[in-house]
């Protein structure tokens, strides 16, 4: 049996990516469709062969819970809407698949953790990275001190936008700039290559005087997080320019990945060796991430087990993001402890 994904939102990664993406899934299948826009919605569901009846408006959405053949919900909308269909999908007893950012602040986090919960229902975060196989790999060398101890590492995140008019420039819709749309992968992805927490942040962000994208939103962040075993990171987050890599430093040589966060041809790369010569570098096969991640859920339900990236996982960025905003614009020093839902 296969696993039945409604996805909510049908923008750009909808269908540039999560619908074809189900063709090589091997446990998850799409089955029904929720959009305003019945056209676009109707259209997709004969390309994808769903049946008519298995679209949904977002105002009779919670008749989905009607629909036996949806067993998860695939939140794919604007980051301040991921909240409320969460709850509206666990209180249809459906499991939640929910996009990064999971939120825009700590409480909404957590009340979708407890909505959830409290209908015993699985919710993931679209964490596609940690389910990537070249970032495992750095993963691995990261816990086993391949290199030698990782001491700083280099984060970069940075995609180009420059349609003034999208839902990412405008604070109700995606409650914060390049740190909440991308900045996160710096955040995620460090805590996963190294298994360790945040302990302090120190940020700051800038936005171009007149540029009418950044009237409401930041348009590049810097920031620094310092981690429990004492690796500091080094990150920076922009709609600007497109570039996207990482880099960890041991005290004689780094590794790490250009592209990093890409949606394929990732690359893993390693300092020459200590005589110029390049280093020699893994095979690791090239994977659909969205495929990684919505197999993961599936699996995950048919076998009853834990998810690698729950709601948890979201939340802990929440505080982190929170805390970076914090510093920013305190323009001081903030340590993870201080921060409450309130921030
Ligand atoms: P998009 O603008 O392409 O699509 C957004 C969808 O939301 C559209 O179907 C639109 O009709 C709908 N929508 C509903 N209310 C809206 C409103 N008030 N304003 C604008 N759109 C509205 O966005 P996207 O790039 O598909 O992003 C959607 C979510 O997916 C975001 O949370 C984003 O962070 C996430 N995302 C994740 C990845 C990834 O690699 N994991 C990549 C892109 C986007």
């Amino acid at each position: 049996k296969k696993i039945g994904f409604a996805i909510l939102g049908l923008g750009e990664l909808t269908e540039t990516q999560l619908l074809p993406a189900f063709e090589k899934c091997r446990y998850a299948e799409p089955v029904a469709l929720v959009s305003d826009d019945t056209y676009k919605a109707n259209e997709l569901a004969e390309k994808y062969n769903l049946r008519k009846s298995c679209v949904y408006s977002y105002d009779n959405f919670d008749e989905i819970g009607k629909n036996p053949a949806v067993d998860v919900v695939y939140i794919v909308l604007p980051n301040v809407m991921h909240k409320d269909f969460t709850i509206r999908s666990a209180k249809a007893g459906k499991h939640v698949l929910c996009e990064k950012p999971m939120a825009t602040n700590i409480s909404d986090a957590k009340m979708m953790i407890d909505a959830c919960k409290n209908a015993n229902r699985k919710l993931m975060i679209a964490y596609r990275i940690q389910h990537e196989p070249h970032n495992r790999v750095i993963k691995e060398w990261i816990d086993n001190d391949v290199f030698g101890r990782v001491k700083v590492i280099e984060c970069f995140n940075g995609e180009y936008i420059d349609d003034a008019s999208q839902w990412r420039f405008k604070q109700s819709l995606a409650g914060g700039g390049a740190l909440m749309d991308l900045g996160i992968y710096c955040i995620n992805t460090i805590r996963f290559l190294t298994g360790n927490e945040p302990v302090w942040v120190a940020a700051n962000m800038y936005s171009t005087p007149g540029d009418k994208r950044f009237k409401e939103v930041e348009e590049t962040i810097l920031f620094q997080m310092g981690f429990e075993d004492g690796i500091i990171a080094s990150c920076a987050a922009s709609y600007s320019l497109n570039y996207q890599r990482y880099r960890c430093f041991t005290n004689n040589t780094w590794f790490g990945m250009d592209p990093a966060f890409a949606y394929s041809d990732l690359k893993i790369e390693v300092s020459k060796t200590n005589d110029g010569k390049d280093s020699p570098l893994p095979v690791v096969k090239q994977e659909n991430q969205f495929v990684l991640v919505m197999d993961h859920m599936a699996e995950c339900i048919l076998n009853d087990k834990s998810l690698a990236t729950p709601g948890e996982e979201g939340l802990k960025d929440q505080y982190v993001i929170a805390a970076i905003y914090k510093s920013a614009k305190q323009k001081k020093v903030i340590f993870l402890n201080e921060i409450t839902e309130d921030n």
